[in-house]
C-alpha cells in the first residue's frame, strides 16, 4: 500500500495539525490562561507530525528491514536531517541552542514519531537521556558542560548518543526497585582507589550502547549491600576498558540498537561520579519518574500508527462488492480503538504537563534560571570560562542543592507513580490494538509492507522496558496505598474559586 494513497480519513499523520485543543478541549482553559505555553505546545506537534509524516513514515519499513539482516544498520541521513531541525537537542533552552521545548512539547513529539516508528523516534528523541541525567543530577558545571558538548556538535553535524546503563544479566528488575534491590545480585562492581574508582562488570540490554558517547551507569561499591552503596558513574566511552559487545537480534524497535557493555577496570575520576555511593538508586528513580511516561506516550503512539495503518488498509480492501471500511462491525472496532487512543492521550498529556508543572522543567520557570537565561548572553552561556566559574565549589553545587528543594524524593516517588500509571495504560493499549488490528483486517494485512506487523513487534517490547509492567503495577499500587504526607501542590489552597 502507497502511504500517500488517497484516503479520505482524516486520522493520525494526515489530519489537520494543530489537533492539540481539538482532541482535547478541555486544554481551552489552559490555552487561555497561558497561551504562549499552548502555542508553542502546538507549533511543536505541527513540526512533529510534518517531520514524521514526509521524513519518518516512507522510509521505517525499509529502515526495520536493513536492521533485519544487519543490527548494527543506521539511517544515518535521518538522523542528519533530525540534528538540523535540533529535534534531538530540543529540551536545550533557546537562548542555548536547542528549541526550548517543555515536556508536553516532547510528548507531542515522541506521540507523532512513535506512531511512524518507537525506534527511529528512541533514536532522536529519547536520546536526551545525557541531558536529563544531567539535569537530575543537577550538578551546574555539568549541566553547563553536557548542553554545551551536545549543541556544539549539533552545529558541527556530530552525533552524540547516550547509554543509560542499569540492567546486568542476573539483574533487570531488581536493579530499579529499592525492594528487590536488596536481593539483587550485582555483576557489576566499583572499587574505590585514589582519585575515584575502577570499574568491572557487565552490563546488557542496553539502548544505543554500541553507538553510545557516554555511559550513566548504575554500580555498586559493595556487592553484598546493593541498594546501600548503588552510585551513577558518568563514563566516556572512549575510557580505556570500556568495550560495547553484540548489538541484540531482538523481536522489534530494530531501529534503535541494543547491545551489552563491558567494564574492564575502567578508571572513572572522582569528577564523574554523578551519585555518590547509596544514591545510585535515587538517580535512577528520579529518571524513571520522567521516562516511564515518555514510553505510554509512545505505546500511545505505535497504537494510533496500527489504526492509521489499519483504517488505510480497510479503506482499500475490498469484501464482495463494498470495501472493508463500510462493514459498521470494522467501523465499531476501530471506533473502540479510538476512544482508547483519545483517553490514554489525555493520560499522556496531564503527565505532561505535570511535569512542567512540578518536575525538573519547573526549573526553567524559577527565578534564578529564567534570569541566567534571560541576562546572559548566549556566548557566555555555552563558554568554558562560566562552566570553570560554576566548578568552584560552593557554585558546583548550589544548583543540585537548588533543584533536590525542588524535585524531593516524595514528589519523585509520586512521578514514578503517575508515569507507571502512563506507561502501563500505554503500552498494553499498544499491544492489545497492534493485535487486535489484524485481526480486524485478516492475513494479508500481516505482511511487512504494510506495517502492521512491524507496530505489533514494537509494542510488545515497550511492555518490558523502563521496568517490565508488572513493574509498574507494583509501584501503582504501593503508591496508591501509600501515597507520602508531602501533597503534590503544597501552595496554600485558593481563598476563591476563579
Ligand atoms: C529494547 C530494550 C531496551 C532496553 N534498554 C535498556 C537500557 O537502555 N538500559 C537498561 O539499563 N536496561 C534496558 N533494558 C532492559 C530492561 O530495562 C529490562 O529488560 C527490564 O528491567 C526487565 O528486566 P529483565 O528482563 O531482567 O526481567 P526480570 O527482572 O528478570 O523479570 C522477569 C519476570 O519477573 C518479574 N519480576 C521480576 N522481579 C519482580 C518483582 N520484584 N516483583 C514482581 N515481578 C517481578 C518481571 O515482571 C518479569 O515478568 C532494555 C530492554 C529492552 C527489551
Amino acid at each position: 500500500m502507497n502511504h500517500k494513497s488517497d484516503v479520505s480519513i482524516p486520522f493520525g499523520l494526515y489530519s489537520k495539525a494543530p489537533d492539540l485543543i481539538e482532541s482535547m478541549p478541555g486544554l481551552g482553559k489552559l490555552k487561555n490562561a497561558c497561551p504562549k505555553y499552548i502555542q508553542r505546545a502546538e507549533q511543536a506537534q505541527v513540526l512533529a507530525r510534518q517531520f514524521a509524516r514526509d521524513e519518518l513514515y516512507p522510509r521505517v519499513l525499509d529502515i526495520d528491514a536493513k536492521c533485519a539482516k544487519d543490527p548494527e544498520y543506521f539511517d544515518w541521513e535521518l538522523w542528519e536531517k533530525a540534528n538540523s531541525l535540533k529535534l534531538n537537542i530540543a529540551p536545550i533552552p533557546e537562548k542555548m541552542g536547542g528549541l526550548g521545548w517543555s515536556a508536553l512539547d516532547n510528548a507531542l513529539m515522541v506521540e507523532e514519531f512513535t506512531s511512524a516508528c518507537m525506534g527511529c523516534a528512541s533514536n532522536i528523541s529519547f536520546n536526551t537521556f545525557g541531558l536529563l541525567g544531567a539535569m537530575v543530577e543537577c550538578r551546574t558545571d555539568t549541566v553547563l558542560k553536557i548542553i554545551r558538548m551536545m549543541v556544539e556538535a549539533q552545529r558541527l553535524k556530530k552525533p552524540v548518543f547516550w547509554s543509560w546503563a542499569i540492567t546486568e544479566p542476573s539483574a533487570g528488575t531488581d536493579a530499579e526497585d529499592g525492594d528487590a534491590m536488596t536481593t539483587m545480585r550485582p555483576s557489576s562492581h566499583a572499587q574505590r582507589v585514589a582519585g575515584g574508582y575502577r570499574i568491572n562488570g557487565v552490563k546488557c540490554f542496553i539502548t544505543n550502547g554500541g553507538l553510545a558517547n557516554y555511559v550513566i551507569a548504575t554500580i555498586p561499591t559493595d556487592v553484598a549491600c546493593p541498594k546501600e552503596s548503588m552510585a551513577t558513574f558518568f563514563i566516556p566511552s572512549d575510557s580505556s576498558g570500556f568495550s560495547a559487545g553484540r548489538v541484540e537480534r531482538k523481536c522489534g524497535q530494530k531501529a534503535s540498537q541494543t547491545a551489552e557493555l563491558f567494564f574492564k577496570d575502567v578508571f572513572v575520576p572522582d569528577e564523574n561520579v554523578w551519585e555518590p555511593p547509596g544514591r545510585g538508586l535515587r538517580h535512577t528513580r528520579e529518571i524513571l519518574s520522567i521516562t516511564r511516561g515518555f514510553i505510554g506516550i509512545g505505546g500511545l503512539g505505535i497504537a494510533r500508527g496500527a489504526v492509521e495503518r489499519g483504517l488505510r488498509y480497510a479503506c482499500e480492501k475490498k469484501i464482495h462488492d463494498h470495501r472493508l471500511i463500510d462493514e459498521t462491525w470494522v467501523q465499531m472496532a476501530f471506533a473502540d480503538m479510538i476512544k482508547d487512543i483519545m483517553t490514554v492521550r489525555l493520560a499522556g498529556i496531564n503527565f505532561a504537563i505535570a511535569l512542567d508543572t512540578y518536575h525538573v522543567w519547573k526549573m526553567f520557570d524559577t527565578l534564578p534560571v529564567k534570569a541566567g537565561l534571560e541576562l546572559l548572553p548566549e556566548k557566555l552561556l555555552l563558554s568554558r570560562s562560566l562552566e570553570g566559574l560554576a566548578s568552584k565549589k560552593f557554585l558546583r553545587s548550589i544548583g543540585n542543592r537548588f533543584k533536590n528543594r525542588l524535585v524531593s524524593d516524595g514528589l519523585i516517588e509520586k512521578f514514578v507513580y503517575y508515569g507507571s500509571i502512563v506507561k502501563v495504560a500505554g503500552t498494553d493499549l499498544a499491544v492489545r490494538i497492534t493485535s487486535a488490528v489484524p485481526d480486524l483486517l485478516g492475513l494479508e494485512s500481516m505482511s511487512h509492507k504494510y506495517g502492521i506487523e512491524k507496530s505489533f513487534r514494537d509494542a510488545k517490547v515497550t511492555q518490558i522496558y523502563e521496568g517490565t509492567n508488572q513493574a509498574n503495577r507494583i509501584d501503582i499500587f504501593n503508591h496508591f496505598l501509600n501515597p507520602g504526607d508531602q501533597a503534590i501542590d503544597d501552595r496554600r489552597p485558593h481563598q476563591r474559586i476563579q
